[in-house]
């Protein structure tokens, strides 16, 4: 178990990480951030910063030597510097779990092999592959690179077999996966925690609306009632026990008409759909990822109010002064220096009264 003072590793130095450190803190533990970017948003709240290439061994060398505990805020790190750092200091969690997460063909597996429903699917690495995929997932179909996707980048939606052939190539031809469109009535996360003893704890599922493939609003309580709610609660527990993790896991849901639930995506870190836990529980997703890789008790996930968590994408970020005057909102910005289309530049909590 760390001590106070001690030093929290985090790889990735992005929002997530940015408010990891601002937890860390809150505990009186310190964070040294791993990140190539010098203007990174968590360079500018954790004590320390490696400016360097994740490639860069001497500079992961030095980084495991003036940490206590290394975890991560970004899926995509190399699995090579992964391994380095594993060998030198604790990873939380570590490169076998990213193995699985970096890949949707991976993780689609490992929920189905745990019992868990997912969208059908088959792994593509040429034209043929996805041909006679087609005739095992159906159509509509997802098309989407196996690696290194997110908030819709590397997907197309294929409604004809005739789209298909430009899909594939446009993504690449190799390492891709094609997915049955699953018709959900609605997409869900529950984020779980698990500490070094092998203790559970799980937040509230929120219920996840996203615009353009990016999550826009996460509300809770969700409102798809306590039948569906448990089912995502049972599959996160039986994940996190099954990969004997540490740290906080977020699995990404769809629910169906007629009550199925389907894991989407597995996600190693806190998750854009728990932002609200800062201001709606007693401990924050943050705080809970903290814990556990230092090796502390999990704090209590126990919601005292309801919450609408909405993203501040680009330009809306322009609109701070507003919302900083607006009652009951909570206003986070990143301290990105570039509003970029697409760009997660912020993030407001609404609480909505006391949790029922
Ligand atoms: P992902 O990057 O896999 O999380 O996908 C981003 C978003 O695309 C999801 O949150 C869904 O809204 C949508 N999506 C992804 N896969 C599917 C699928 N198989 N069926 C229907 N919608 C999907």
């Amino acid at each position: 178990m760390l001590r106070p003072g001690q030093t929290i590793g985090i790889l990735g130095g992005g929002q997530l990480g940015r408010m990891l450190a601002m937890a860390a803190a809150r505990l009186g533990l310190r964070t040294h951030v791993f990140e190539p970017d010098p203007e990174a948003p968590a360079a500018q709240t954790a004590n320390a910063h490696m400016i360097a290439a994740y490639e860069d061994q001497g500079a992961l060398a030095a980084f495991a030597e003036a940490v206590d505990v290394v975890t991560l805020e970004f899926e995509n790190v190399p699995a090579a510097a992964v391994a380095f750092l594993e060998a030198r200091v604790p990873v939380r969690p570590g490169a076998a779990v990213l193995a699985v997460a970096q890949d949707r063909v991976a993780e689609k597996t490992l929920a189905a092999q745990a019992g868990a429903q997912t969208a059908p699917f088959v792994a593509v690495d040429r034209l043929e592959d996805a041909q006679a995929g087609l005739k095992v997932v159906g159509l509509p179909a997802m098309l989407k690179t196996r690696r290194a996707g997110y908030d819709g980048k590397g997907q197309r939606k294929i409604t004809s077999e005739a789209e298909l052939a430009a899909a594939v190539t446009a993504l690449g031809t190799k390492d891709l996966i094609l997915e049955g469109f699953v018709p959900f009535i609605a997409e869900f996360s529950v984020i779980g925690a698990r500490g070094l003893d092998g203790a559970i704890a799980l937040f509230d599922p929120p219920v996840n609306v996203h615009r353009n493939h990016i999550l826009d609003t996460s509300t809770v309580p969700s409102g798809l009632g306590p039948a569906i709610e448990e089912k995502g609660r049972a599959v996160t527990r039986l994940l996190l026990d099954r990969l004997n993790y540490v740290g906080v896991m977020a699995v990404e849901f769809f629910a169906l008409a007629d009550g199925a639930v389907l894991v989407n995506e597995i996600a190693p870190r806190v998750h854009n759909s728990g932002h609200w836990t800062l201001e709606a529980c007693i401990v924050s997703q943050f705080e809970q990822q903290i814990r556990a890789v230092a090796g502390w008790p999990l704090g209590d996930p126990a919601r005292h109010s309801n919450a609408v968590m909405t993203n501040l994408i680009g330009a809306e970020a322009e609109h701070y002064a507003a919302i900083a005057a607006e009652p009951g909102a909570a206003l986070h910005l990143y301290g990105k220096k570039e509003i970029r289309a697409g760009r997660k530049m912020g993030h407001i909590t609404r609480l909505t009264g006391p949790a029922r």
